[in-house]
């Protein structure tokens, strides 16, 4: 069994068992590719996912940076009265005794 060698999937080398992962759904009960191809694989992998991410976080951030913040300007044009007095609110109950109160 230990003298066996299959075919990396991946680079075509004719290599032993142990040089394998081991897979129950595979073949001989290891995987399709050799443990050096799984590992360059799995780097690939998740160099290329973990680059897509920050890719991905850094458009939105820039897409809606600006829209963002134009949404709290809005906000706070709108409720300044509301967000004013609750401020006021705020501070009056943290500080009763306050003599602007
Ligand atoms: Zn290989």
């Amino acid at each position: 069994m230990e003298n066996i060698e299959i075919k990396c999937g991946i680079c075509k080398n004719f290599k032993t068992l142990d040089k394998f992962h081991k897979r129950t759904r595979g073949k001989y009960g290891v995987a399709n590719n050799c443990k050096e191809c799984g590992n360059e694989k799995s780097r690939k992998y998740h160099e290329t996912y973990k680059e897509g991410l920050n890719k991905i976080a850094r458009l939105y951030y820039a897409e809606n940076r600006e829209k963002v913040s134009e949404k709290m300007k809005l906000y706070y044009q709108k409720n300044r009265e509301k967000i004013l007095e609750r401020t006021k609110l705020y501070h009056q109950m943290k500080n009763p005794k306050s003599p602007q109160f």
